[in-house]
């Protein structure tokens, strides 16, 4: 049993503001949430937080992290990547997060399954799931993609993202380019489908989500823009209020005031700040290499040879920054979408995503600059 009383600034709780609290932890998860007692009068192991002017907030939830700490997870396909992926990531304040598998071979996509099932069971501290992103996208909207690898979906590959895992299994794909029944064969057997590097109609959009996709990948990015008569991916993301859709905050991938349009078509609820990170956030690293091919990192901008944006170099805190000024919606509701959203789309509201009894201690301290200070996973400080 731990206790943690927390003051000196704002702890979000539930859906409400809280200017103090004990929280009593065990098992990783929190048991009572209280007014925070006057001095130490817990028994056994007590912490004391002191905000400082600043934020306690539910951990962040990443459903897009393709590296950090200087490994790609397309290059490191095991659990010591993961961990320090997972470790880059929980300085910024990520407690959840899906390692995220850029298009790639059957066997990297078999292995990067495998790799992450073996993280979970060994308990690394933030690994949740996976996410393939592609190959079964629409090549002339591959963003850095390797169009060599890029393929129409088949029977083995369906297997195999089908077997039972550890955790989540979420998978980018193009709706026009795969059969709704294959869709749908994949949304029963439990993988969470997301649409994107995407060239679909709006028709074809709704089709893909009749038949079993939830979500949008990172929406205006690599997918058919809105036009005024012909809606395109991005129309539909918006318009129907059911999709979850992942954006891109770091103000490069997405103008602010497309930021802006987003919240306000999806609201908090519907909205899911991802970072797409490579390997250059936590590292100093000016470059990575992804199938082969060089990227370089510069002025906070990921790009492969000809200029296209290769992922992004966005932690979560700075995303939710990003979108507090983008938005002009108060701290609470953008972090909904840092952590509550993504935990719904992925099905985990019951263990994570608020700080509620019975949920998991996961939460992050930020200052009153909303610069993290502290990250803690299952009631454990994990940085900071
Ligand atoms: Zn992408």
């Amino acid at each position: 049993m731990r206790t943690i009383d927390v003051r000196g600034g704002r702890i979000l709780v539930g859906g409400e503001t809280r200017h103090d609290a004990r929280l009593t932890i065990s098992d990783g998860r929190l048991r009572a949430i209280e007014p925070a007692a006057v001095g130490s009068d817990a028994a056994g192991d007590y912490v004391a937080i002191d905000l400082a002017g600043g934020w306690l907030l539910p951990g962040f939830i990443d459903t897009q992290v393709n590296g950090g700490g200087g490994v790609l997870f397309n290059n490191a396909l095991g659990i010591e990547g993961l961990a320090r992926i997972a470790a880059a990531h929980a300085r910024f304040g990520t407690t959840a997060l899906l390692p995220t598998l850029i298009t790639d071979t059957a066997e990297a996509i078999e292995a990067a399954l495998d790799a992450v099932d073996v993280a979970i069971a060994a308990g690394v501290p933030g690994i949740v799931g996976v996410h393939i992103e592609g190959p079964f996208i629409n090549g002339t909207r591959k963003g850095i993609h390797d169009p060599a690898l890029i393929r129409t979906l088949d029977r083995s590959i369906i297997d195999i993202l089908c077997r039972p895992r550890r955790g989540v299994v979420m998978m980018t794909l193009a709706p026009e380019v795969v059969a709704v029944e294959d869709i749908a064969q994949l949304a029963a057997a439990g993988v969470i489908l997301s649409a994107g590097h995407t060239d679909a109609t709006y028709d074809e959009a709704l089709a893909g989500f009749a038949a079993g996709i939830t979500g949008v990948t990172h929406v205006f990015n690599a997918m058919s823009p809105l036009l005024h008569r012909a809606p395109g991916m991005v129309g539909a993301a918006l318009s129907e209020a059911a999709i979850w859709c992942g954006i891109i905050a770091d103000g490069v991938h997405v103008a602010p005031a497309a930021l802006d349009i987003a919240f306000r078509s999806k609201g908090a609820d519907r909205l899911m700040l991802v970072t797409d990170a490579m390997p250059s956030v936590g590292s100093d690293d000016d470059f990575f290499l992804l199938n082969g091919r060089r990227m370089t990192v510069e002025g906070g901008v990921c790009m492969g040879e000809d200029g296209t944006l290769a992922g992004a170099h966005l932690d979560m805190a700075q995303a939710v920054r990003t979108m507090c000024a983008a938005t002009g919606a108060d701290l609470p509701t953008v972090s909904r979408m840092a952590s509550a959203s993504p935990a719904a789309f992925l099905g985990m509201a019951q263990d994570r995503g608020t700080l509620s009894v019975g949920l998991r201690a996961d939460f992050v301290v930020l200052d009153a600059a909303l610069e993290p200070v502290q990250t803690w996973i299952g009631g454990i400080k994990v940085a900071g």
